[in-house]
C-alpha cells in the first residue's frame, strides 16, 4: 500500500484532518494506494502558499521561468517508466499508451512551454498620433486553479500547469479522486524543482476541496477538464473568475464511400473508441456515421478488426484495451448498454450480456467492446456521453445529411472525416460544429495546436495566452 501526500508550500503533507481516500486498481478491483481527502483547511493553505509565492515567481525574467520548465521536461524523461506504470496501475490506461504515447509527449510539451514564455510578456505598440502612444502588456492572473479528470492525469496536468506557470501564475492542481496517484507522485518529484508555493497539488473530492478552491477569492483563474455537469457546477460557484473549460463529447466519425477503407476501419475502431482507454477518452468517436453504399462492408470489417483487440492486464505491453476506471463508471456504462437495448438500438457485438463474459483478470471492471446500429440519432445513446467502449453506427445517404446528423448533438468537441475528396474534406472542416476536425486520421493532439470544444464541450484552450490578461496604457508624450 502506497500513501501519497499533497504538495503545499513546498512541503509534502497529509490532509489537515488526516482523512484519506482509497485508490483502486481498476484491473483487479483492489485498493493499492491512499491519497489525501483534503478539505477547506487544505484549500486555504494551498491558496495562501500560492499567493505568497506569486510576487517572486511572476517577477522572474521570462527566461528564468523557462529554466525551471526545462528542468521539468528533463524530469519527465528520467522518470517516464515509473510514472507510466504508476498511472496505468491507478486508472487502467494501457501501458502502451502511458509509456509510448503520453510520457514522451510530456517532455516535448514542457520544452514547448519553456519556449513560449516570451509570448506571455509580449505586447503591442500603437501610435495614437504624434504625441500619444498606446501600449498593451500581458500579465499573469495570479493563482491559477487547474482541475483535472482521471482518464489521463499526467497529460492533463501538464497541458495546464506548464502553460499557467510559463505565463507567470502560481498554480494549484486538483487531481481526480478516482486516480490522483500519478499527479501526487509528480508533486514529490517537482517539490525538488520549483520554489515553495509555485506549484501546489491537493487531492480529494470535487464537491469538497474542489468546490472550496473554486469558490475561494484568492484564486484568480480556473481551468477545468471534466464533464459538462461539473462545468455547469463550477460556473455557478466561480463568481466572475475567468474560466477555461474542456468538457465532454459525443464525437461523430464520418466515413464516406470514397475513403481508404483500410485506414478508415482503424480510424473508427482502435484509434478512436475501443483501445487506448477503453473509450474513456473525451474525443472518442462514439458515433460512427457510415455512407450507405459501404454500410454492410464497414460493419463487417469493424467487427473483424475489433475481434483482434486484446483485453487484459493494462501493464502488459501486449494488451490493447484495459478496464473501466471504477465501479461507479462501470455501473454507468452498463446502464447505457441496458438503455440501448430498451431504446431499440440493434446490437452488433458486445452489449450488456457481453460485459459479463469478457475473458479478463479476476476482479476489476471489464466491459467488452460494444457496437450498436440505429437510424435514429435522437436516441439517448446517440446524444449522451457514455465514456466507455461503446459506439453507435448510423447510416447516411448524402454529405448534407452526414453534416446534419453530426451537428445534431449538444456537444462539439471533435469529429473525424474519412474521404479522398479534397473539396468535401474542406467543406466538412468548415461545416462541422466542433473544436477539432481530423481528416483521414483520428485522436492526434499535438501540443502547439489549440485543443478545445464548442457548445456543451466547453470553450477556451490551455495555452500561454489563455493564462494571461491584457492591460492597456495610453502615454501622452
Ligand atoms: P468530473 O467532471 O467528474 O471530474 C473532473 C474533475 O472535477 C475532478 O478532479 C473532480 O474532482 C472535479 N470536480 C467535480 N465536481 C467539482 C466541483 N463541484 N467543484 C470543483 N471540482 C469538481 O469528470 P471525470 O469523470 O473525472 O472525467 C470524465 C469527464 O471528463 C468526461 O466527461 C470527459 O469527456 C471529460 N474530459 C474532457 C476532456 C477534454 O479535453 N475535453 C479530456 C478528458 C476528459
Amino acid at each position: 500500500m502506497t500513501d501519497f501526500r499533497n504538495l503545499v508550500g513546498g512541503r509534502l503533507l497529509p490532509a489537515a484532518d488526516g482523512r484519506t481516500l482509497d485508490s483502486v486498481n481498476p484491473a483487479t478491483g483492489e485498493v493499492w494506494a491512499r491519497i489525501p481527502r483534503s478539505g477547506a483547511a487544505d484549500a486555504e493553505a494551498a491558496v495562501r502558499a500560492a499567493r505568497e509565492a506569486f510576487p517572486r515567481w511572476s517577477s522572474l525574467p521570462a527566461l528564468g521561468r523557462a529554466h525551471f520548465l526545462r528542468k521539468v521536461a528533463e524530469l519527465f524523461a528520467e522518470h517516464a517508466e515509473e510514472l507510466a506504470r504508476l498511472e496505468t496501475t491507478d486508472n487502467g490506461r494501457i501501458l502502451r499508451d502511458t509509456l509510448k504515447r503520453d510520457l514522451p509527449g510530456m517532455t516535448y510539451l514542457w520544452q514547448l512551454a519553456a519556449g513560449q514564455v516570451l509570448e506571455a510578456v509580449t505586447g503591442d505598440t500603437v501610435l495614437l498620433g504624434p504625441d500619444a502612444l498606446g501600449l498593451t502588456r500581458r500579465e499573469p492572473y495570479g493563482v491559477a486553479l487547474c482541475v483535472i479528470p482521471w482518464n489521463s492525469p499526467i497529460s492533463t496536468f501538464s497541458a495546464k500547469a506548464a502553460f499557467a506557470l510559463a505565463a507567470g501564475n502560481t498554480v494549484i492542481v486538483k487531481p481526480a479522486e478516482q486516480a490522483g496517484a500519478s499527479v501526487l507522485r509528480l508533486g514529490e518529484l517537482l517539490a525538488e524543482v520549483f520554489p515553495p508555493g509555485v506549484l501546489n497539488i491537493v487531492g480529494g473530492l470535487g464537491e469538497e476541496v474542489g468546490e472550496a478552491l473554486v469558490r475561494h477569492r484568492g484564486v484568480n483563474k480556473i481551468s477545468l477538464t471534466g464533464s459538462t455537469e461539473t462545468g455547469l457546477r463550477v460556473t455557478r460557484n466561480a463568481g466572475l473568475k475567468p474560466l477555461t473549460f474542456e468538457l465532454g463529447g459525443k464525437s461523430p466519425n464520418i466515413v464516406f464511400q470514397d475513403a481508404d477503407l483500410d485506414k478508415a476501419v482503424e480510424g473508427v475502431t482502435v484509434d478512436s473508441v475501443y483501445t487506448g482507454n477503453a473509450g474513456q477518452v473525451c474525443v472518442a468517436g462514439t458515433r460512427i456515421l457510415i455512407h450507405r453504399p459501404i454500410w454492410s462492408e464497414m460493419i463487417e470489417r469493424i467487427t473483424a478488426r475489433v475481434a483482434d483487440i486484446v483485453l487484459g492486464d493494462p501493464l502488459d505491453m501486449a494488451t490493447t484495451m484495459g478496464p473501466i476506471v471504477s465501479q461507479g463508471q462501470y455501473d454507468r456504462v452498463v446502464s447505457y448498454l441496458e438503455l440501448a437495448e430498451k431504446e431499440g438500438a440493434e446490437l452488433v457485438f458486445g452489449g450488456a450480456h457481453g460485459a459479463e463474459v469478457v475473458p479478463s483478470l479476476p476482479g476489476g471492471y471489464w466491459v467488452a467492446p460494444t457496437l450498436y446500429t440505429t437510424a435514429d440519432n435522437g436516441l439517448r445513446v446517440c446524444q449522451e456521453e457514455i465514456f466507455g467502449p461503446v459506439a453507435v453506427a448510423i447510416p447516411f445517404d448524402t454529405e448534407e445529411e452526414a453534416v446534419r446528423i453530426a451537428n445534431d448533438s449538444p456537444y462539439g468537441l471533435a469529429a473525424g472525416v474519412w474521404t479522398r475528396d479534397l473539396g468535401r474534406a474542406h467543406r466538412l472542416v468548415r461545416d462541422l460544429e466542433s473544436g477539432t476536425v481530423w481528416v483521414n486520421t483520428y485522436r492526434q493532439m499535438p501540443p502547439g495546436l489549440p485543443f478545445g470544444g464548442v457548445k456543451d464541450s466547453g470553450y477556451g484552450h490551455d495555452a500561454v495566452i489563455e493564462y494571461t490578461r491584457e492591460k492597456a496604457a495610453i502615454i501622452q508624450i
